[in-house]
């Protein structure tokens, strides 16, 4: 597929002409990663930041947030209940938080490692080569750094780097790949700003840097960020600009499973959030086999809202097990067992 294809599936709103998007995405999903949806427990270990992302609640500048970071015991105990489920994986996720040390997080990783057999995904943000080196050396598995969007001009508008630092999420990747992590990548869609070209684009990259994991989801304004009270100022022309819908996101997660066959793609709590009924089976029957159940405290989930009304937010980690586990047999799919390891890795003469 190239750019003029998906662009005219994104602008694509013919329903019948859709179920045919849907149902190859379904094939390839069924044909290359199976039917079994693997879950990956989600723990947002710190609403701690130092960056001002425009998009982002939790950024430094939010004064109006009471600001958390796990300690290691409470980590602990929340990593045994992923494993009393029967996860295979847990995915520690936090802001750009410097208070989460190389030393302290090598900790941590190393007795997750010696004490269950989860593989451990990061998601923190753009930290120095030293840590994720080290990270990666105490036995982390894979990393998590969306790239947000690949049109450079909008990104660097969105996404201030530190006061005279670079940011290049693209090359980062790279570099994880290199240090051996798995690397998941993603972007918001419906950026204020944001073309269909530039959609286009991001899934074209999403192809070209081989990603292992893709997750996706729609961009919700959030008052307490500069880009959420600038909304309707920043918008590309009428007829270029991406809406933040639901049925652009199905569109999306489609069109990223045709163009990477093998990756392993989340059905997103962002998604669930536009559609708390169905969003998450819907965005499973249009190309994903990933679903990330929030194992964090209930105490402190209300505090990363990284965008308002976000799914499961009264929820206990066992409501979202037995949620998610009733929502993926519902629709006639298997509950995944092990890591759920990226086919790249597993079989990479097959990779797409
Ligand atoms: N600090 C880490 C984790 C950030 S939260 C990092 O920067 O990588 C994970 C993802 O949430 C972000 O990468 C972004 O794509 C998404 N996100 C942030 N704000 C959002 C918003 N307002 N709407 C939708 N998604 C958002």
């Amino acid at each position: 597929m190239n750019k003029v294809d998906i662009v005219e599936w994104l602008k694509c709103e013919d329903e019948t002409k859709l179920e045919l998007l849907w149902k190859q995405a379904d094939e390839v999903r069924d044909k290359h990663v199976g039917n079994a949806v693997h879950l990956r427990g989600l723990l947002e270990i710190s609403n701690i930041c130092s960056r001002e992302c425009h998009y982002c609640g939790i950024h430094a500048g939010n004064e109006e947030l009471e600001r958390y970071r796990m300690p290691e015991d409470e980590i602990l105990a929340c990593v045994n209940e992923a494993v009393s489920y029967r996860y295979g994986t847990v995915v520690l996720q936090a802001g750009e938080d410097y208070g989460i040390t190389r030393e302290w997080l090598s900790g941590l990783i190393r007795r997750i490692k010696a004490e269950t057999d989860l593989a451990v995904t990061l998601s923190l943000g753009e930290r120095s080569d030293e840590d994720l080196v080290a990270w990666k050396e105490a036995g982390a598995d894979r990393y998590l750094l969306r790239f947000e969007t690949s049109n450079r001009e909008l990104y660097n508008r969105i996404h201030p780097p530190l006061p005279g630092e670079t940011s290049d999420r693209l090359a980062l990747l790279k570099r994880l790949r290199e240090i051996g992590y798995e690397i998941g990548s993603g972007v918001m869609i419906g950026i204020p700003g944001q073309t269909y070209e530039d959609l286009a684009n991001d899934i074209l990259t999403f192809k070209e840097l081989n990603l292992d994991m893709i997750g996706v989801g729609p961009y919700i304004a959030h008052s307490g960020t500069p880009l959420g009270r600038d909304d309707a100022k920043l918008k590309a022309p009428e007829g270029e600009q991406v809406p933040n819908t639901e049925a652009m996101t199905y569109k999306v997660i489609a069109l990223a499973r045709i163009a990477c066959p093998k990756a392993n793609i989340p059905s997103t709590s962002a998604l669930a959030t536009l559609n708390t009924a169905t969003g998450r089976e819907l965005g499973l029957a249009r190309g994903a086999n990933i679903v990330m159940p929030n194992l964090t405290p209930k105490k402190y989930r209300a505090m990363y809202e990284i965008y308002p009304a976000k799914a499961c937010i009264d929820e206990t980690a066992a409501d979202c097990r037995a949620c998610m586990h009733g929502r993926i047999l519902s629709i006639g799919r298997g509950i995944g067992s092990g890591r759920g390891d990226s086919p790249n890795k597993t079989k990479p003469d097959q990779a797409a």
